[in-house]
């Protein structure tokens, strides 16, 4: 059947302005890194996406080398717009990013100028698209120099196949190299992705003061620390979850029984807010400043819809902080 959108679907979202920009990200965003795959129906995609979009999320995250297989999340997404999206493109915020090994060879992995090009080409292809609105350099790369990264961001941009650069699992320093390196030749970057949860804290050492100090967004990913931040793993591990074998990016073994006690005692504090575990933890997540979007995955709408609401109790008070630090201790 042919989609036509919510005419209300920017009713219940926040748009938030990613770092010193004009561009405002949804609270939150849609990940394509699980459920776009050949594995998964067609269909499932679909509903996810446009049911998403329906609900007001406007940014949609891909890479490359999400699927499996490599390139086939792009292909996905690509389908889904050309069937139903394409006449929203201008409402839409699309990011690919390229990092990781995509193809054999010297060229098809890590920072080069040789690699980032060809590999946003064929992002372009895959997703049937004329531009992304983000594209990110996924990883840090030791072995090339910093300027020959930025220098192919900036390429990007400057032809109008991507309207603004980020970078990805840079630390603290390294960032600091990127921005310095961008600055130089005229470069904004708009955006950091980065790994950033109640169990994943890294990124507050001193990542997001950098980010604070530039000007720049986070747009914080696996939010959930991949499920883990849901009551989804309270009574073991169900088959039909990431941990239970939907993906090797997740060990059963990393699912341990300290963090499944943490989770079931920040459950008792979600509960007394009037939310579920995962939508505490995605308010948490936005309590920094820099945080403009927490990145979620689904791997079902029904687990978007939940998640979405979380906007809906943003405030902590300091009481519950502090409980919520004592426990993450
Ligand atoms: P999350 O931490 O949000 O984990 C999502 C998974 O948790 C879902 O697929 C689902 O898994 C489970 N889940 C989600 N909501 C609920 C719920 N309400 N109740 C129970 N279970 C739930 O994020 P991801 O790890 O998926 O990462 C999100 C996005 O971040 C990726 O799609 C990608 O775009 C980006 N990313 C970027 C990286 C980078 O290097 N830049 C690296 C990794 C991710 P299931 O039902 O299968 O158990």
């Amino acid at each position: 059947m042919m989609y036509k959108a919510k005419p209300e679907r920017y009713a219940d979202m926040k748009y938030i302005s990613c770092g010193k920009s004009g561009l405002k990200l949804p609270a939150v965003s849609l990940g394509l890194w699980h459920t776009y795959g050949e594995a998964t129906p067609y269909a499932t995609a679909r509903e996810l996406t446009l049911r998403s979009f329906d609900a007001g999320i406007t940014h949609f995250d891909i890479a490359n080398n999400y699927g499996p297989p490599p390139g086939s999340a792009e292909t996905t997404f690509g389908k889904i717009l050309k069937d139903d999206l394409m006449p929203y493109r201008d409402e839409l915020i699309i990011a690919s990013k390229a990092g990781y090994r995509m193809w054999d060879g010297p060229y098809g992995d890590m920072g080069s100028r040789k690699y980032i090009i060809a590999s946003a080409d064929q992002s372009l292809k895959r997703c049937g698209l004329e531009y992304f609105d983000i594209f990110y350099h996924h990883r840090p790369d030791s072995q090339t120099p910093i300027e020959e990264t930025i220098d192919a961001l900036k390429h990007l941009v400057d032809r109008g196949k991507a309207l603004y650069a980020g970078i990805s699992n840079y630390n603290a320093e390294q960032t600091k190299a990127a921005l310095e390196a961008a600055k130089a030749v005229g470069l904004k970057i708009l955006i950091h992705q980065v790994n950033y949860s109640m169990f994943n804290r890294g990124a507050e050492a001193d990542l997001f003061r950098v980010l604070d100090e530039y000007g720049v967004g986070a747009i914080a990913y696996s939010p959930l620390a991949q499920g883990q931040l849901s009551d989804k793993y309270f009574n073991g591990i169900p088959v039909n979850s990431r941990a239970g074998g939907v993906s090797h990016f997740l060990n059963p073994d990393a699912v341990t029984p300290e963090k499944v006690e943490k989770a079931k005692k920040l459950n008792v504090i979600a509960g007394r807010r009037g939310q579920t575990l995962s939508q505490m933890a995605l308010a948490w997540v936005m309590r920094n400043n820099c945080v403009a979007s927490v990145l979620a995955g689904a791997s079902n709408f029904g687990q978007m819809d939940e998640n979405a609401g979380f906007i809906q109790n943003l405030e902590f008070d300091a009481g519950e902080l502090a409980e919520i630090e004592a426990i993450l201790l």
